[in-house]
């Protein structure tokens, strides 16, 4: 390979040589690519699937569909982009967005840089050198001296161990390990689990299409409608013309669509409360609700209205009160897990063959190997869906053996929590930078600009090293501590702990319950003042005049 190409990795005997190994080829992975090879420096991208797209490639489910609206979940960094590719909905399906990540790696000539089909096994930091080594489960060995991991929030699927499962004859699948032929699930008894964001899209979609479908409920979740609709040409306009100052509100209340986490005292009245739902549950989507009213996810009383004004929208829709109230959410307020984004999921349940089974009432006992056995009841199927969702936010991290200074592993650093430096870096672990780790804005708001951001502060940081001659970087002990006491009492302030979700890790048996985004106000703002502070919190170490050289 020619060494002194930018953005080219060489190879020896030792193996490939880079600047920058970048771990994901989905949107943060791909921009990280690109920002990197655009000051120079050797990047080899290593992804696991075949293709790009990231979490978009896995989750091909039927009914998968983004919950952001498609003009906004999109780089907002190129107008060349922006200009050449048009959303065709308000709310993309999973195959125009995949498309899109294929379109922007194409257009940006990314393919070259990576290796598909390979996963990361292990990163060691090696001191003397001050390099990682990286090895693949093909065998490969990198040599880098930065990794980004770009693994995703929502990248390792939950199969929870219910006893049997392995014996279960039929056909099995995960929403999140969709494969990538069409599934025919027409005249077949079909089962699926879990109620969250990918239950809620798949349900309505697969009971169409089966002879009967039970769903198995354990937590009911809000959810509200998604009116998904062709985007028209004045849509596109009106996107163009407020783009700017959507920008600059990302630079000042950084993850959009989350309201301020202080806490106001006032209560609007449940009429003006619930006339404003009505006028949101119209117009559709999420993002609406959650920034109905600025204390809407810190006061439980406002939150509680608009927890009633949901549950009276079920019992409304569905017709059978039973069912109805298995659906309704109570116990914990509304928007605090990840709110669901649906198109006729609730009227779904007034179908003869869709039947509603609550957990609650009746636990699964066991799966055979053509059934699902209750506490109560027996359930022949035919095809057997998981709908359970991630190890979320720290599972993909973890799932690689990283080995930081004197071998301390990130699985030893993290056992009773994540800990970073705003939710970019780890102490002790040098020149590792994680897109949209914990203890970052992460999985709240728009993913592909909180990417966006993440890869301008790694490229930024980069360009100051290279232009200081510094060899490594990482956060101070004392800094991280303080980051991560910040992050926890921003989030106590709020209803967000009071649901257990998996923001909070409870999802997977044996995770430490700690809330993993950071939902504070500033995020930006923080992250630049650090900087301008000279990188306050972070230390710098050793000189390099390799950077941007590697392999020469
Ligand atoms: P999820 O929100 O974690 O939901 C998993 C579901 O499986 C929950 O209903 C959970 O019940 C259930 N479950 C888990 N283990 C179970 C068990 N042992 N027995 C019975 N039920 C079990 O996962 P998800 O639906 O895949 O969504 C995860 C996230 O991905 C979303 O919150 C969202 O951020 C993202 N996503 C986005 C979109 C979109 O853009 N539209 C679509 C899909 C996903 P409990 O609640 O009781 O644990």
């Amino acid at each position: 390979m020619g060494a002194s190409v930018p953005g080219r990795a060489s190879t020896n005997e030792a193996g490939i040589e880079c600047d920058v190994v970048v771990v994901g080829a989905g949107f943060g992975g791909l921009y990280a690519l690109h920002r990197m090879r655009e000051i120079g420096l050797a990047v080899r991208g290593i992804e696991a699937a075949p293709d790009v797209g990231g979490t978009w490639y896995w989750n091909r489910y039927p009914g998968a569909r983004c919950d952001v609206p498609s003009l906004f979940y999109s780089y907002s960094w190129s107008p060349e982009l922006r200009r050449e590719w048009r959303w065709t909905n308000r709310y993309a399906g999973q195959e125009e967005i995949l498309n899109y990540a294929r379109f922007a790696a194409d257009r940006l000539d990314l393919r070259r840089l990576i290796q598909f089909d390979t996963r990361v096994a292990g990163a060691t930091f090696d001191e003397p050198t001050a390099r990682w080594v990286v090895e693949t489960d093909r065998g490969d060995r990198l040599r880098a001296r930065f990794v980004i991991m770009a693994t995703g929030g929502l990248s390792v699927p939950n199969t929870p161990d219910i006893p049997g499962v392995a014996d279960f004859a039929g056909e099995i699948y995960h929403t999140a390990r969709w494969p990538q032929e069409p599934v025919d699930f027409e005249g077949k008894r079909v089962g699926i689990i879990g109620t969250g964001s990918s239950g809620v899209q798949a349900i309505p979609m697969i009971a169409k299409a089966a002879r009967q479908l039970v769903v198995f409920q354990r937590t009911p979740n809000f959810s509200v409608p998604a009116h998904n609709r062709p985007l028209t040409d004045e849509d596109h306009r009106g996107f163009d013309d407020g783009l700017d100052s959507y920008l600059s509100s990302l630079e000042q209340s950084d993850f959009g669509r989350v309201p301020p986490t202080a806490f106001t005292a006032e209560v609007p009245p449940r009429d003006v409360q619930w006339a404003r739902y009505e006028q949101l549950w119209r117009e559709g989507g999420s993002g609406g609700f959650l920034k109905a009213f600025p204390n809407i996810l810190v006061h439980p009383d406002v939150n509680e209205v608009c927890a009633d004004f949901v549950r009276q929208k079920i019992r409304e829709t569905v017709k059978d009160p039973k069912t109805a109230e298995t659906l309704s959410p109570s116990g914990y307020p509304f928007g605090v897990k990840r709110l669901c984004v649906d198109t006729d999921y609730f009227d779904t349940y007034n179908r003869p063959n869709v039947e509603l089974v609550n957990l609650r009432e009746e636990p699964i006992e066991k799966i055979t190997a053509n059934a699902v056995d209750t506490a109560a009841r027996h359930f022949d199927l035919d095809a057997l869906v998981f709908a359970t969702g991630f190890d979320a936010v720290t599972g993909a991290l973890l799932a690689v053996d990283i080995r930081g200074r004197e071998g301390a592993t990130l699985k030893d650093a993290w056992s009773e929590g994540p800990r970073t430096y705003l939710g970019l870096t780890v102490a002790g672990f040098p020149n590792l930078f994680t897109i949209t780790g914990p203890g970052s804005p992460s999985v709240i708001g728009n993913v592909i600009t909180n990417c966006e951001y993440h890869v301008d502060w790694i490229a930024e940081c980069l360009t100051h090293m290279r232009r200081h001659d510094l060899a490594t970087i990482e956060p101070d002990g004392e800094a991280q501590i303080a980051w991560g006491r910040h992050v926890a009492e921003v989030a106590d302030r709020t209803l967000f702990p009071k649901a257990n979700s998996w923001y909070l890790g409870v999802n997977i048996p044996g995770k430490p319950r700690v809330f993993m985004p950071y939902i504070g106000e500033g995020y930006r703002t923080t992250c630049k003042e650090i900087v301008a502070d000279g990188y306050r919190g972070f230390r710098f170490g050793g000189s390099t005049r390799a950077l941007g050289e590697a392999g020469k």
